[in-house]
């Protein structure tokens, strides 16, 4: 199920884990049942620890992504290609994405 942060009307922050189509969750803090359900993306509120942490591991994801696709595709092209082609005309599979 997919993690949702949320605000409440009395502005305690929080994240609730629950279904697409499941209704907002209470405040856990004050159990104040009106609450807004916060869009990460959105400018303005990619601040505070939580934003940070979001960011970092979506970042990981991409390089950890990227080190385990990256030789295989090069794999590929080589032994369709040669080393010479693959070299010439992808180079950015040569380089660790950092
Ligand atoms: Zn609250």
């Amino acid at each position: 199920m997919p993690l949702y942060d949320y605000r409440c009307a009395n502005g305690h922050n929080f994240e609730a884990r629950h279904g697409f189509n499941d209704p907002a969750p209470a405040c856990p803090v004050c159990a104040e049942a009106n609450v807004q359900r916060v869009i990460m993306s959105a400018p303005g509120v990619m601040q505070g620890m939580n934003a940070n942490v979001s960011k970092n591991a979506s970042k990981a994801e991409l390089q950890s992504k990227w080190g385990e696709e990256a030789p295989k595709l090069r794999e590929k092209l080589v032994s369709k290609l040669g080393e010479e082609a693959v070299n010439k005309h992808a180079p950015t599979l040569n380089t660790k994405y950092d």
